[in-house]
């Protein structure tokens, strides 16, 4: 028997068409294409449903709320399909493949978002390539996680971010192996997959309720003034984006001292580096310690967009201050190296 996939149209260029003001979301225009193409009909690919989210947004627009009828969708039909196909937009792409592991507790099936640069009503488009693979690796391989397939990359969802705005290559992964390669074959990398370690139990949506949470990349320069206007109330959590690995300005003393007072407070500060690779080390320098002894947390190798998410899955599930903190350093999802 065929594989069953559903196609969980959310929004994004891949289904656009153009408009008076640009390359617009449309209804039921993405179905009309693909009726239309005789490769997604062909005997070889899975077969598929498609559903659609009304309204259908940019991904620009979408927000934590958008993610949960992303992942109620995957849960109600988790029985009847063998993978899910999530057509996305590529702009906040990256931010839902993160939040979709932490939100999807007990997944044994492949989840898999993809979207493209191009439209797939231009004559020269990467969305036609980029929707049979996935198609093809959701019903055919094994990959019993959250992942993102974009121009021949499978990633890690809450290991990917967006690298270009115009390469068809807009997606990488730089801290952690991809989990394939679609060339003129399809690989697996098997040994970067996550372990099974759920039992044979329900699916679970664990709902996130987005607290205030914020992000501040550092630059020289950075005055205690801009600083203290973000740490304010009510602030629950930070990721802040340090130099190199895990770097601040430790001369500047009224800065740490913010710091510090917030994190007394109670505010979740987690600092991810700054730089496309690497890793927050605070051993490695006098101002990646001062950093660490102000009460600033590492988040190692975590992506913004993981950082940033752990933190809105941690305090949704209301735990003490204490537990969140230790929790960001612990490997959840697969989102860190430890
Ligand atoms: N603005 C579009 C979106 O994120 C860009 C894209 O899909 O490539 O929905």
């Amino acid at each position: 028997m065929k594989p069953r996939l559903l196609l969980i149209h959310v929004g994004g260029t891949i289904g656009m068409a153009a408009g008076s003001r640009g390359f617009m979301p449309q209804p039921g225009f993405l179905l009309e294409q693909l009726d239309r193409m005789p490769e997604i009909q062909h005997p070889e690919m899975p077969s598929y449903e498609l559903m659609e989210s009304s309204p259908l947004l940019d991904s620009s627009n979408m927000t934590p709320s958008d993610w949960l009828p992303i992942a109620q969708t995957i849960q109600s039909n988790y029985a009847e399909f063998d993978g899910f196909v999530v057509l996305h937009g590529t702009d906040t792409m990256a931010y839902t493949a993160s939040a979709l592991p932490l939100m999807l507790r007990g997944l044994r099936k492949p989840v898999i978002l993809t979207g493209s640069q191009i439209p797939l009503c231009q004559i020269r488009n990467d969305a036609r390539e980029n929707l049979i693979t996935a198609m093809m690796i959701a019903g055919y391989y094994r990959v019993p996680e959250v992942c993102l397939y974009f121009a021949g990359r499978l990633l890690r969802g809450c290991r990917s971010t967006k690298m270009s705005a115009h390469r068809f290559e807009a997606f990488d992964s730089p801290n952690y192996p991809w989990l394939g390669v679609a060339g003129t074959s399809i690989e697996i990398n098997e040994a970067a997959l996550l372990p099974i370690t759920w039992d044979e139990q329900p699916l679970q949506v664990q709902r996130l309720t987005p607290p205030n949470i914020g992000t501040l990349r550092l630059f020289p320069g950075i005055t205690a003034a801009v600083v203290e206007h973000f740490l304010d109330q009510p602030l629950e959590g930070l990721v802040l984006e340090a130099y190199g690995s895990g770097n601040l300005p430790s001369n500047n003393r009224p800065l740490l001292e913010l710091l510090d007072r917030a994190c007394q407070r109670g505010v979740v500060i987690v600092a991810v580096t700054q730089c496309g690779h690497g890793k927050v080390c605070f051993g490695d320098y006098e101002t990646g310690r001062a950093m660490g002894d102000a009460g600033v947390i590492s988040g190692r190798d975590m992506t913004v967009e993981a950082a940033l998410t752990k933190l809105f899955y941690l305090h949704s599930l209301q735990r003490e201050k204490a537990e969140i903190r230790s929790l960001v350093e612990q490997n959840l999802v697969g989102e860190l190296s430890e």
